[in-house]
């Protein structure tokens, strides 16, 4: 994963200015934004894939001890 994912709003203020805030990267931990509404600077980092939602989609809706 090179490539850097873009935020549409802040996550704090909710203001669409963002700019890529260089100088700051560091590897693995995801790439810094800077709001430039509230002035916060903030990163958007990958965690995984969510499992709950392919897994266990046809085991939860066996209610009945039929
Ligand atoms: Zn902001």
């Amino acid at each position: 994963m090179s490539e850097r994912a873009a935020p549409y709003y802040c996550p704090y203020c909710g203001d669409e200015d963002l700019v890529p805030h260089e100088g700051d990267g560091e590897k693995g931990a995801g790439y810094a934004w800077a709001c430039l509404s509230c002035s916060r600077v903030f990163r958007v980092k990958f965690v995984g894939l969510r499992a709950a939602g392919a897994a266990g989609a046809g085991t939860a809706r066996t209610d009945g001890n039929a």
